[in-house]
C-alpha cells in the first residue's frame, strides 16, 4: 500500500489564520491516522512579502496546538538552485523554452485579442522558435503545455474536474530574472517530498491543472487532490477579522484552548454523523478526507465558545492553574482554589474570562455598583453588621459550613434569602451576579469576608 504523505505549505505573508490551521489539521489527521508523514513547507519565494515573524508564528502555532510534523521544515527560498536545475532539464528535453517577447509585445497581443472578443492568452510564438533571439531581451521560460485535449483529475471533494487545454497556455515557469514561478516550485517540492495527497483551500483549484502539466512534463506521479471550500461568516461572506479570522496565537491570548480550536476546525467542512465533540484521538480514528464537505462551512462563534467551555471543564484544576498563569490569575490555597474553579467552570467560556472572574472574586471591591447600592437600605446595613458577629464565632473551613452559617443567620433573623444575600453580595464583591455566596465566603476566607463587610458598612 502506498504511504500517505501530506503537507501544509503556508506562505508566510501574514500570521497563520484559522482557515490555514484547518487545512493543516486535515492534512495532519489524514497522514497520522494512516501512519504516514505530515510535512511542513514554508512557501517563502515572494521575498518582498514574506516575514520571518510570520514564519516563526506559524511554527509557534503548530507547537501550541500540538501538531507535530516530520523532519525539518522545508523553506522554498533555500531551494532556488534545485528549481533552476529542473527548469534546465525541461529546456534540454524540449519541454520548455525561452520566450523573448517583451512586455509591450505581450500587452499589444492581449489588447488585440480582447478587441476581437477573445480571452487574452500567449500565442506560442516562441514555442518552436529556432531563429536568432532578439538582443536586449531577458527571456522568460515557458513550459510546453499540451496543445489539445483536456487536463482531467478526480478531486476528492469536488469530484471529476476536466479543463480544456485551450483555456491554458504555455505558462511561465521562470521569470526573466531566472526566478521560478509559484506553480512550478509547488510541484517540484510536492513531487520530491513524495506527497501523496494534497488537501488545500479551493482557491487553489485553478492552479491544479497547471501543476498537473508540470508533473507530467517531469514524469512525476500525480498526487490526489482535495480542494476544500472556504470558511464563511454566518452571512455567507468571506471570513474577515471582525468575524473572528484572527491569527491562531490571538486565540491563545483570548483564552481559547487548543483542543477547542482543533475540535471547532475539524467540524468546519468535515463531519461524522451528528457528533460535535472530538478528542484528538477520535479525530484520528474517524477522519477520512472522503467525508470532507463540498459546500462551504460557516463560522459559528457560539459553538466555538461552547466547545471551549467543554474543554475548560475537562481540565484538571492543576492544569487549569498553570494555564491561568498567563492571564495573571493569582495562585491560592488548593482547597479554596478547587471550590473557586469548580464554580467558575460552569460560568465562563474562555481562560481570559476565567481569570477575570477569579480576580474579581479574590480582589476586594474598590467601588460598589450604583444601582445595587440604591436598593440597599439602613436595615440592610444593620443586618450585615449583625452578620459580622455570627461570622466571628463561626468555623468557615468548608463551603458547607459557610452555607450553614448563612442559613443559621437568616433563620435567626427571619430573613428572606433575597433580602440578605443581595446586600451581602454587594458588600463582598461590589456587584450583583457571580458564584454562590457560600463559595465566595469560603474562597476569600473568614478574615477577608469580615474586612469586606466592615469596609462596606463604613463606606
Ligand atoms: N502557499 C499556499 C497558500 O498559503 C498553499 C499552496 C498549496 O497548498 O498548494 O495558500
Amino acid at each position: 500500500m502506498r504511504e500517505i504523505i501530506t503537507r501544509f505549505a503556508p506562505s508566510p505573508t501574514g500570521y497563520l489564520h484559522i482557515g490555514g490551521l484547518r487545512t493543516a489539521l486535515f492534512n495532519y489527521l489524514f497522514a497520522r491516522s494512516n501512519g504516514g508523514k505530515f510535512l511542513l513547507r514554508i512557501e517563502d519565494t515572494d521575498l518582498a512579502r514574506n516575514s520571518i515573524e510570520a514564519t516563526e508564528a506559524i511554527i509557534k502555532a503548530f507547537e501550541w496546538v500540538g501538531m507535530d510534523y516530520d523532519g525539518e521544515v522545508l523553506y522554498q527560498s533555500k531551494r532556488f538552485d534545485l528549481y533552476k536545475n529542473y527548469i534546465h532539464k525541461l529546456i534540454s528535453e524540449d519541454k520548455a523554452y525561452y520566450c523573448y517577447m517583451s512586455k509591450e509585445e505581450l500587452d499589444n497581443l492581449r489588447e488585440a485579442q480582447k478587441a476581437r472578443g477573445e480571452t487574452p492568452k500567449y500565442d506560442n510564438r516562441y514555442r518552436d522558435f529556432k531563429g536568432t533571439p532578439p538582443k536586449d531581451i531577458k527571456p522568460v521560460v515557458r513550459i510546453k503545455a499540451p496543445l489539445e485535449g483536456y487536463i482531467e483529475f478526480n478531486d476528492g471533494v469536488k469530484g471529476s474536474i476536466k479543463v480544456e487545454v485551450k483555456e491554458l497556455d504555455d505558462f511561465i515557469i521562470a521569470r526573466s530574472d531566472g526566478s521560478p514561478t509559484y506553480n512550478f516550485v509547488v510541484t517540484i517540492d510536492d513531487a520530491l517530498s513524495k506527497v501523496s495527497d494534497i488537501i488545500r483551500g479551493d482557491d487553489h483549484l485553478s492552479n491544479t491543472p497547471k501543476q498537473i502539466i508540470v508533473y507530467k512534463a517531469l514524469g512525476f506521479d500525480i498526487p490526489n487532490f482535495y480542494h476544500v471550500p472556504m470558511i464563511l461568516n454566518p452571512q455567507g461572506q468571506k471570513l474577515s477579522k471582525r468575524d473572528g479570522a484572527m491569527g491562531v496565537m490571538d486565540y491563545k491570548k483570548e483564552g481559547y484552548l487548543p483542543e477547542a480550536i482543533l475540535n471547532f476546525l475539524v467540524r468546519l467542512g468535515w463531519s461524522h454523523k451528528d457528533q460535535e465533540i472530538f478528542s484528538m484521538e477520535e479525530m484520528l480514528k474517524l477522519f477520512n478526507p472522503k467525508d470532507l464537505n463540498s459546500s462551504p462551512s460557516s463560522y459559528n462563534q457560539e459553538k466555538f465558545l461552547w466547545l471551549n467551555t467543554h474543554y475548560i471543564k475537562e481540565k484538571s484544576n492543576d492544569a487549569l492553574e498553570n494555564l491561568l498563569e498567563e492571564f495573571q490569575c493569582p495562585k491560592i490555597q488548593k482547597s479554596q482554589r478547587n471550590v473557586l474553579y469548580t464554580a467558575l467552570k460552569d460560568r465562563v467560556s474562555t481562560l481570559k474570562d476565567f481569570a477575570a472572574n477569579a480576580i474579581d472574586i479574590l480582589t476586594p471591591p474598590c467601588s460598589y455598583d450604583e444601582k445595587s447600592l440604591s436598593k440597599i437600605n439602613e436595615q440592610s446595613y444593620e443586618t450585615l453588621k449583625k452578620f459580622l458577629s455570627m461570622l466571628e464565632k463561626s468555623f468557615l473551613d468548608t463551603p458547607e459550613k459557610c452555607n450553614e452559617c448563612l442559613h443559621k443567620f437568616m433563620d435567626q433573623e427571619s430573613l428572606k434569602p433575597g433580602n440578605f444575600m443581595q446586600p451581602l453580595r454587594i458588600a463582598l464583591l461590589g456587584k450583583p451576579g457571580g458564584i454562590g455566596i457560600a463559595e465566595t465566603i469560603y474562597v476569600i476566607g473568614k478574615e477577608d469576608t469580615i474586612k469586606r463587610i466592615e469596609k462596606f458598612c463604613k463606606a
